[in-house]
């Protein structure tokens, strides 16, 4: 009863249409916990995008949902021992990464030419230090190769060949490219290359072809937020980018600002969607600024920029956001996302579509 009480008394959820815009608000603020309990949280996502439950089989519904709770519980599993948000937000991260249903290590999605490259990053909130590496095409895990370059190296960011012989030299196993193919993601990009095909029979450029795929080609990053018992917030991002993307093409997920920002004063943030707008708009730091000097709470700072900048302009996607108090933003403008929460002493929420 007082579980419930307490449940009802400390979450909101609120649903919100916006042209077709999704919000969900989870506040797990002071009221979920007892004073002298310290406020801990994880929150999660697998990807945004055209997601609808009538084109999903229950069995895959299924499948989905239990990985997600996985990885939730993989990262609350370390938040609860009073392990750091960091080493919580890569163990979800690797729980995903390893699972064939998500577009990040295997089952990441195909380049135009039939490879594999894979972008990830990381982020500190109590000192903004950060860690990336995009292009990579041998490494099973980014997300640990993230943390690498920000714990190991002076740099943010290495990219391709280099990060992959920085990895070599941190011992890091290389594996073969073609360990993350899925047939399902084989399939995406033969579709994709037919319509492409079409689109430059038509003499559109190579750009406006892409963009003319349907959203369910492009997206299915993974990534995570966590904020431990000693109030310190970490991001992560990890993703194969986007389906039939030209060799070289880098999106939002390894840059920082872009597809990941954590910072203890604001909040933390993990971005999915059509990365060129994302980077464009600088969406997980803009999210951020908002909530650091407009004193907006992350629920209202993630709906503005997801819903009032990037929609108007095309950009679709969402984020997760996650504030020191454990406020939790679950925020997307696109028909549906894969995410999910677990804040202390609750059970792990784990949703997919945008009326869940
Ligand atoms: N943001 C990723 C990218 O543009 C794709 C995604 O989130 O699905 O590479």
């Amino acid at each position: 009863m007082m579980k419930t009480m307490m449940k009802t008394l400390g979450q909101k959820l609120k649903r919100h249409a916006w042209l077709g815009a999704c919000l969900v608000l989870v506040n797990v603020g002071a009221h979920a916990q007892t004073p002298e309990a310290p406020a801990f949280a994880i929150a999660i996502h697998g990807g945004a995008g055209t997601i609808e439950k009538s084109k999903m089989t229950p069995e895959k519904e299924r499948d989905y949902r239990a990985k997600l709770e996985e990885a939730i519980n993989a990262g609350y599993g370390v938040l609860e021992k009073g392990g750091s948000s960091l080493d919580a937000v890569v163990a979800a991260i690797n729980i995903l990464e390893d699972s064939p249903l998500f577009n990040a290590g295997k089952g990441a999605v195909f380049t135009y030419e039939g490879t594999h490259e894979l972008d990830a990053s990381i982020m500190d909130g109590r000192d903004r230090q950060a860690g990336a590496v995009a292009g990579v095409q041998h490494i099973a895990n980014p997300i640990n190769l993230a943390r690498m370059v920000m714990e190991d190296s002076p740099f943010v960011m290495l990219a391709g060949e280099g990060a992959e012989a920085f990895a070599k030299s941190r011992g890091v196993p290389m594996v073969d490219n073609r360990d993350f193919d899925t047939p399902q993601r084989r399939q995406q990009l033969e579709r994709a290359r037919e319509k492409l095909k079409k689109e430059n029979e038509q003499d559109k450029d190579y750009q406006a072809a892409v963009e003319a795929l349907p959203a369910v080609f492009k997206m299915g990053t993974v990534g995570a937020v966590a904020l431990d018992k000693h109030g310190n917030l970490a991001a992560g991002t990890s993703t194969g980018g986007m389906t039939a993307k030209r060799y070289g093409r880098i999106g939002d997920s390894p840059v920082i600002g872009a597809g990941t920002f954590a910072d203890n004063n604001s909040c933390a943030v993990s971005a999915t969607g059509h990365g060129e707008y994302f980077i464009r708009y600088n969406v997980a730091a803009d999210i951020c600024t908002r909530v650091a000097y407009q004193n907006k709470s992350v629920a209202q700072a993630a709906d503005e920029v997801i819903n009032q900048v990037l929609l108007p302009v095309g950009g679709t996607g969402g984020v997760i956001v996650l504030d020191a108090k454990g406020n939790i933003a679950l925020t997307f403008n696109t028909s549906g996302m894969y995410r999910g929460s677990r804040v202390a002493g609750q059970a792990a929420e784990v949703a997919i579509f945008g009326r869940d």
